[in-house]
């Protein structure tokens, strides 16, 4: 009998089941075409140094231009792609993307790259990295890469070795999404992070008398005391970004300022920067 109710469950069940697990699988197969034909896109996000009021770097993310269904954003394919390893690939192809694009800017800022976890580790990643760099002639201390908690999670040795490797070559380390982990704390004290990006959930609300806000100042202090930066990412209004300012933040990063730019938007950006080097923030905007 309880066989017989558990088959009803079943079918009640097995329909939309079948249709979200069809659509998935269709994704997969996309994307591993996709990732042949280099179906993909980079935008890029600014980064402002609150202290000179100036573009410091951007950040890399990646767009895919589906064939029928336009541009998809990251988090469509992102966790589809770890899943089944694309994203080694797709990885590597954003990696010499960045590098090969940034050398073009006008300006000698940095290019932010967000790694995954299984990137991490694979031993041959150094080697990626070394052979993104060299085909492109960026020099290694404007490449940055994000990586977040998950990362330290399992196999904590191996990544931490190549991320000295990685720090070795001149690369900067950047922990990304900082505070949405298990035990964000302690993976500070593992690896010297030259930067610290706090996630958007903490500066959104721009309340520095809230929990939040309290948060933020704990984390620019941390930062301070551990010689890293801190870049309050998501900041989306005036208020936000006065907060993270008197939180003690060093960088923002948001709507406020700019959203992801295409490689052409970038470029004026840049050039337009040159000409006039400090970006408007003012409190009117
Ligand atoms: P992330 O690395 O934390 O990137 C920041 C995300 O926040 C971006 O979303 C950006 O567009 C968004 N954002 C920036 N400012 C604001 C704001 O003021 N308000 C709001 N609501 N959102 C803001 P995006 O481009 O959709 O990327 C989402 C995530 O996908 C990224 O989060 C990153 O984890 C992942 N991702 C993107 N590109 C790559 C990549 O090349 N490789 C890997 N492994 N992951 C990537
Ligand atoms: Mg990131
Ligand atoms: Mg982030
Ligand atoms: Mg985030």
């Amino acid at each position: 009998r309880a066989k017989q109710d558990g088959r009803n469950i079943l079918r009640y069940f097995e329909p939309e089941m079948d249709a979200k697990m069809q659509a998935r699988r269709t994704l997969e197969i996309e994307l591993r075409s996709a990732v042949q034909n280099e179906e993909f896109e980079l935008h890029y996000q600014p980064v402002l140094d609150l202290s000179t009021n100036e573009i410091v770097s951007l950040e890399a993310l990646v767009r895919w231009n589906h064939p029928t269904r336009g541009r998809i954003p990251p988090d469509a394919f992102i966790p589809i792609a770890e899943e089944t390893g694309l994203i080694c690939s797709l990885g590597e192809w954003v990696l010499r993307q960045a590098c090969m694009e940034a050398v073009t800017w006008d300006a000698q800022i940095g290019v932010a790259v967000n790694v995954a976890p299984i990137q991490l580790r694979n031993r041959a990643f150094i080697s990626t990295v070394m052979d993104a760099l060299n085909q492109s002639g960026l020099n290694a201390h404007r490449l940055e890469l994000e990586i977040t908690e998950r990362s330290l999670i399992s196999n904590a040795d191996l990544t931490l070795g190549l991320l000295h490797q990685l720090r070795d070559l001149g690369v900067r380390i950047a922990m990304d999404d900082f505070g949405t982990g298990y035990s964000s704390i302690s993976y500070l004290r593992q690896f010297p992070f030259d930067k610290i990006k706090i996630d958007r959930s903490f500066v959104s609300g721009g309340d520095t008398s809230g929990d939040s806000g309290a948060l933020v100042k704990m984390i620019a202090a941390l930062g301070t005391c551990l010689g890293a930066k801190t870049t309050a990412e998501g900041v989306e209004t005036n208020d936000e970004m006065r907060s993270v300012r008197e939180a003690g933040c060093s960088e923002i990063q948001g709507y406020l300022l700019s959203r992801p730019l295409t490689a052409s938007d970038v470029q004026a950006l840049l050039r337009s920067q040159k000409e006039s080097p400090a970006i408007e923030t003012s409190e009117g905007k």
